[in-house]
């Protein structure tokens, strides 16, 4: 008895095996029938049927016959990735549906036994390559339904014993494709017969079949959109619905953007409710093609009345959700009750009424549309600031070409509205009126000022200017002054070293220090910000600023006015008479300026100032050239802080990547090698880089916001000693880098490499 069950347990482990392979396949066969979708079957079951076979890989390929390849899924991490390839001769895989031919294959790379094969057949290495995986066996067989291919089937390496894969292993993978032949022929046939918007969030098991029919109940039930439904509650993300959306209506999806230009000429005769409730408007006019959203784009009727009251047939139809078009056509007509909108207000100016004439010499017209054209000037100053602008542009244009208003924003322009022609000379005065410009004069540059009460009450200060351009015409440029808030120096982004050095001078009793950069680089936020630290009652602080931007309480601050003579200069001398500790000169652009605060400094003032220089370095021989005394400036001298600002990488969607070995040459080159070891930062395959990519929050910038770069040099002994020799810019910038000082590229470098920024946007501001 004990006898014969030994000797069958020793006589069955082929036997045991065979069961469990059977077993295994049952098994296996039931899940894929089971499956749910293709991904299912290519993705999650691989491992499965993998485990039939002693091997290393597998890949079941599927067949798209409309573009003459094979596809197959693989998770990248968690992201689902597709590979694709050519039904030809160029691969093993695209060899089997090429010729319905089963292939097994002891060594890839013997072309030798390929070409026994068949003559032309090749073994694409770009994936081995790419994946450091080394192919050596190769199973393949072609998936079959009756008579129609449906796929691939591809098993590499055998695990452990050279040679190719056995008979009974080419078996095993004849019964799994097989099977797999009639649950992908099955998967085709569902999908043809069901095709909805979302088939492609079902086919990418990102929601099941039964909670899409819920959500479809819920949403009519609480009357709102599917696509909302699904993403409130079904945690489906916007971007796989505008995937979904696309798959099916094949267009482009549209998101929500504030930053969309408001298309005058393509809305001026439709009417806002009726685009609201017929859920279409159109966007742009590209390469004469006009862009609409719409919330469904094969609606026949819906683009049949789109074409007619477009009066073109050229139009790109694109989809979006219905509340990003709402939001699209509030933007364009309308933003709040108490404001206008654009197109309420370019509606209710008569065309001929407003038609100026070629001849300059006209005057304006100026009827009550003047009350309308209050409204639009309004208007455009109350989006400028919603929106975040620096300034205005108003940029007219000869002959019957639109006036184009752009809005700087984070440093650049871009278009916000274009405005008909006819409105351009009533808009440009109506902004002289407000600045107290005199609006008979057209043919010399003039500036003045609006202050602005903003509907929520809060005031606006404008600088604004008028220059004459070509044609007759008048630009005119309005800077929103911000009314900011004083930075606290700890949120300015300074290095430790430079915070540490630029807190220890700021506290010397007396001295100059100086902030350089050029216009539009932030050296106003960093004096308030740096006055901010010392603004103590024990401490008189005189400020003169031109204009002053920004107001800080403890300051005296006090606006020049160099038209009547008071300008920085005289501002200073009667600062001396008035008992200062600390003053604050906004611009030395003068020797006398310049002069007047040495001499300050040396007499027991902390002195403050800005001068338009590209580097500390060079504000030193800037000065000196200018003819201040060496000996004086370089006793006064406590130190120089250049500045840049930069643009920074929208934190939402940037995107790091492994840099290239001459990429990170060319950064360590840029930065100085010798500095650069400093860092600590070596290449290897860890290190990552960061570049922009694009979302919603950025408007597809890839950028938000932006921040300093400093270079801050400390007039130590030796710095002082080289002073008083009026020594050049290359032998100062190399003994306060000697001292620890980081230039303003090497900081961009830095701050770059942590993922604030990029070099491209380093490189702009600090290479001339
Ligand atoms: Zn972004």
């Amino acid at each position: 008895m004990n006898g014969h069950t030994k000797a069958q347990a020793s006589a069955s482990p082929v036997l045991e095996e065979k069961l469990r392979l059977r077993k295994a396949l049952l098994d296996i066969t039931n899940r894929i029938h089971a499956a749910q979708n293709i991904k299912q079957i290519l993705v999650d079951l691989k491992d499965g049927i993998l485990n039939l076979f002693n091997a290393h890989s597998l890949t079941i390929y599927v067949v798209d016959i409309l573009r003459h390849e094979i596809y197959s899924l693989f998770l990248a991490g968690t992201q689902l990735k597709e590979i694709r390839v050519p039904i030809s001769n160029q691969s093993i895989a695209g060899f089997v549906a090429n010729t319905g031919r089963v292939v097994n294959i002891s060594d890839a790379y013997n072309k030798e036994e390929l070409k026994i094969i068949d003559r032309e057949l090749s073994f694409d290495q770009s994936w081995d390559n790419k994946s450091g995986f080394r192919t050596k066996q190769i199973l393949a067989a072609p998936v079959w339904y009756n008579n129609q291919l449906m796929g691939v089937i591809q098993i590499l390496n055998k695990k452990g014993t050279e040679g190719s894969f056995t008979e009974e292993e080419i078996g095993l993978a004849l019964e799994i494709a097989e099977v797999l032949g009639v649950a992908l022929y099955n998967q085709q046939r569902f999908e043809r017969r069901r095709k909805t918007r979302f088939d492609y969030l079902i086919n990418h098991d990102l929601i099941k079949e039964e909670d899409l029919d819920r959500a479809w109940e819920e949403a009519r039930e609480q009357k709102e959109p599917l696509e909302a439904c699904l993403m409130r509650k079904y945690k489906i993300t916007k971007e796989d619905i505008g995937r979904a959306l696309e798959d099916f209506y094949h267009c482009r999806f549209i998101q929500y953007s504030d930053k969309a230009v408001i298309p005058g000429d393509l809305i001026k005769n439709l009417k806002k409710d009726f685009l609201r409730r017929e859920l279409w408007v159109p966007l742009e006019k590209v390469d004469g093609k006009i862009h609409v959203v719409v919330d469904d784009p094969n609606n026949i009727l819906k683009r049949d009345t789109i074409e007619n009251l477009l009066k073109t047939k050229q139009i790109i139809y694109n989809v979006a959700l219905a509340e990003d078009i709402i939001k699209f056509i509030n933007l364009f007509y309308l933003t709040t009750d108490t404001e206008y909108s654009f197109m309420d207000i370019l509606g209710r100016l008569d065309d001929d009424e407003m038609m100026v004439t070629d001849d300059e010499d006209t005057d304006e017209i100026v009827t009550e549309s003047d009350s309308v054209i209050m409204q639009l000037v309004n208007k455009i100053i109350n989006d400028a600031y919603n929106r975040g602008a620096s300034d205005i542009h108003i940029e007219p244009n000869i002959g019957k070409k639109n006036v184009e208003i752009r809005f700087r924003v984070d440093g650049d322009c871009s278009l916000y509205q274009s405005v008909p022609f006819s409105y351009r000379a009533a808009m440009i005065s109506r902004i002289k009126i407000m600045s107290n410009l005199d609006i008979t004069v057209k043919r010399l540059p003039q500036d003045g000022k609006i202050k602005f009460r903003r509907p929520t009450g809060e005031e606006v200060e404008l600088r604004v200017a008028s220059i004459p351009t070509q044609g007759g015409v008048e630009d005119v440029v309005m800077r929103i002054l911000a009314k900011g808030e004083i930075m606290p120096l700890e949120n300015m982004a300074l290095s430790n070293r430079n915070y540490s050095e630029l807190t220890n001078i700021i506290s010397k009793p007396y001295g100059m220090i100086l902030c350089v950069g050029p216009t539009g680089s932030g050296k106003t936020t960093t004096l308030h910000a740096v006055l901010r630290h010392i603004n103590r009652p024990d401490r008189k602080i005189w400020t003169a600023e031109d204009p002053v931007e920004i107001t800080q309480y403890g300051l005296r601050q006090v606006q020049v006015q160099p038209k009547i003579g008071f300008d920085f200069a005289a501002a200073m001398r009667s600062f001396l008479r008035a008992d200062p500790d600390i003053i604050m000169v906004g611009e030395m652009r003068d020797f006398e300026t310049a002069k007047i605060g040495v001499e300050a400094s040396l007499t027991g003032h902390l002195v403050f100032s800005t001068l338009h220089t590209n580097s500390a370095p060079e504000t030193i021989v800037r000065l000196l050239d200018m003819g201040i005394d060496p000996l004086n400036f370089a006793d006064a001298l406590l130190g120089i802080l250049a500045q840049r600002l930069v643009r920074t990488l929208c934190d939402k969607c940037k995107e790091p990547y492994h840099p290239s070995k001459d990429e990170f040459r060319e950064i360590v080159e840029s930065y100085g090698p010798e500095y650069f070891e400093k860092l600590n930062i070596r290449y290897n395959n860890d290190l990552k880089f960061y570049r922009p990519g694009g979302c919603d929050i950025c408007g597809r910038t890839g950028y938000r916001g932006r921040m300093g770069l400093h270079e801050l040099l400390i007039a130590t002994d030796e710095i002082k000693r080289l002073i008083q020799k009026h020594e050049t810019v290359e032998v100062l910038r190399n003994k306060a880098m000697e001292q620890g000082m980081t230039t303003l590229l090497q900081d961009g470098i830095i701050k770059s490499l942590k993922g604030f920024t990029d070099f491209v946007q380093v490189r702009r501001v600090c290479i001339k």
